[in-house]
């Protein structure tokens, strides 16, 4: 499932450098010269590193093993490289965000602005091809660029595990070929899980990816599932002109949201104009001609209700991929979610293969899966590597953005730690006010004792670049203060975020 909930399980511990972990990990970066040192090894040796799955978690890690003078082969069946993240989750969405958020400000935000536009159309073919060129020039960029660069050997094709240290590929062109490596790396990712009993067709019911690509704005579209990506892609298509509900079946939406900011940001999508049934639950959906007719009902139980709509998208959340992979041959232990079980070296229970990013615990950002990819090449180079798992920022790209990182007030009251709140609002930010801009809100919560910061969760405008700089304070355990004395340009809106943390030991200053 695409949770982003945080780490539950204990295996998984922040993995540091006993002496240093940021600059040691840094140095080794600059002094390994560029094309590293493959050449040392001949074509009968096998290789150092081979890693199945060529998305942030594979990609990053085989860039990353390269550069530490690893021979080093990537395998991925998908055609392209960038897995899930850059073919049909964070770029095209990402591109379709922006460009529906100008699009709707072009029609609806201009004119107080003292811009007259004509006649404003979409043209959504347009728009798609601009998606898809942002994804080819990025994918290809990472096969003929990088991956060269750092001479990575690439094979397109499908893996499957003969032992743990030979790997049986089906190539994409045909025919069949076997790698040998001293260490594996399955980073095979996570695909849409499906919803029982609803088949999806990738056109009228959609999955993520059908939705990165309908051809015609939908009149009525449901979105099932109120967490990040449902509320990307049905901000998109409600911008674009779609009446969109989103159902979902808890009484907030964004999954792993602090409560307070989940209700702020429902509240802010409502007036954008998506329609929301929480507590809801689906019994199934019926084709009828072009339409669908949904079923849903109370959670609890209740009265049927039918939901009428020309486009359905399943956003109930994301499962790891280890079919195909041949894996109860070498005995790698899979957890009831199927998600592969490793220690807090990324090893799995197969002696000498390890395992990064979605296909294992954790939440399933892009960000995490390339910081562990890193982490576990380092591990098998150094013995060690650095992941900390209380400072992995999450980021809705929404108009405001919602983005925290850290706990919430949920987690934290459920686990008796003391706690203080700073807030300040963007209303009462200069630049917000400017820009006309000014929905939301930088929430910092603090140890009550001690000032560290515990968490930071931003609603407003550009909060996925804001958050940046709360994760950096986690990372190095900074305190309230420590922000709040350190001096921020004016205008900008990061003085909301210096304001909020000096509200949480001091009074701000503008509000
Ligand atoms: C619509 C959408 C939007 C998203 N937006 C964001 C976002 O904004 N920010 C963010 O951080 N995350 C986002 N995500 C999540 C992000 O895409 C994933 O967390 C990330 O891609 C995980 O990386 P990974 O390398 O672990 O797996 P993947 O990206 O899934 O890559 C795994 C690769 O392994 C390949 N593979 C699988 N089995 C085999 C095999 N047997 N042999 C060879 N290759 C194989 C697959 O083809 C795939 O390319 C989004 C996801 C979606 C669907």
């Amino acid at each position: 499932m695409f949770t982003r909930t945080p780490m539950s399980s204990n295996l998984l511990r922040p993995l540091t450098n006993p002496s240093s972990s940021h600059s040691l990990s840094r140095g080794l970066i600059r002094t390994v010269p560029l094309g590293s040192s493959r050449g040392l090894a001949t074509a009968n040796e096998p290789y150092d590193v081979a890693i199945i799955g060529g998305g942030p978690a594979g990609y990053v890690a085989a860039i990353k093993s390269a550069q530490l003078g690893l021979k080093t082969v990537c395998v991925e069946k998908r055609g392209s490289l960038g897995g899930t993240c850059l073919n049909v989750g964070c770029i095209p969405s990402k591109a379709m965000l922006n460009n529906s958020h100008i699009y709707h400000q072009t029609q609806h935000d201009l004119k107080k602005r003292g811009i007259d536009v004509g006649d404003v159309k979409l043209n959504l073919p347009a728009m798609l091809a601009a998606k898809e060129s942002s994804v080819k020039t990025l994918t290809g960029g990472i096969e003929t660029y990088l991956f060269k660069k750092y001479g990575v050997d690439y094979i397109k094709g499908a893996a499957s595990f003969a032992s743990p240290s030979k790997i049986d590929v089906s190539l994409t062109e045909g025919g069949d070929t076997q790698v040998e490596a001293k260490n594996v790396i399955i980073a095979t990712g996570s695909e849409v899980t499906p919803f029982p009993g609803i088949e999806i067709d990738e056109k009228k019911i959609v999955s993520s990816t059908g939705a990165l690509d309908l051809t015609e704005v939908p009149k009525k579209m449901v979105v099932i599932g109120g967490g990040i990506i449902g509320l990307e892609l049905g901000s998109v298509w409600s911008r674009l002109g779609a009446e969109v509900t989103v159902v979902e079946y808890l009484g907030a939406v964004g999954a792993g949201m602090d409560g307070e900011v989940g209700k702020q940001f429902q509240k802010i999508l409502a007036k954008q104009g998506l329609k929301f049934k929480l507590n809801t639950k689906v019994m199934g959906a019926e084709k009828d001609g072009d339409n669908i007719k949904l079923k849903v009902e109370a959670a609890k139980g209740g009265k049927e209700e039918t939901l009428d709509c020309d486009v359905v998208l399943v956003a109930i959340g994301r499962r790891p991929v280890t079919q195909g992979l041949n894996l109860e041959a070498i005995g790698v232990e899979l957890d009831k979610r199927g998600r592969i079980v490793i220690d807090d070296q990324f090893n799995t229970s197969a002696k000498g293969v390890k395992a990064v990013g979605d296909v294992t615990f954790g939440p399933m950002l892009a960000h995490k899966a390339e910081e562990e990819g890193i982490a576990a090449v380092e591990i098998i180079k150094h013995g060690h590597g650095h992941v900390n798992y209380d400072a992995i920022p999450s980021v809705v790209y929404t108009h405001p953005e919602v983005a925290w990182v850290g706990k919430n007030e949920e987690e934290l009251k459920a686990a008796g730690v003391n706690y203080k709140i700073g807030k300040f609002p963007f209303a009462a930010n200069s630049r917000a006010k400017t820009n006309q801009d000014a929905d939301g809100f930088v929430k910092f919560i603090v140890e009550k004792d001690t000032d560290q910061v515990l968490g930071c969760h931003i609603i407003g405008p550009n909060a996925g670049e804001m958050i940046a700089s709360a994760t950096l304070a986690i990372e190095y355990r900074a305190s309230a203060e420590d922000i709040a004395r350190t001096c921020h340009a004016h205008p900008t809106l990061s003085e909301a975020f210096k304001e909020a943390a000096l509200s949480s030991y001091d009074q701000p200053i503008n509000f």
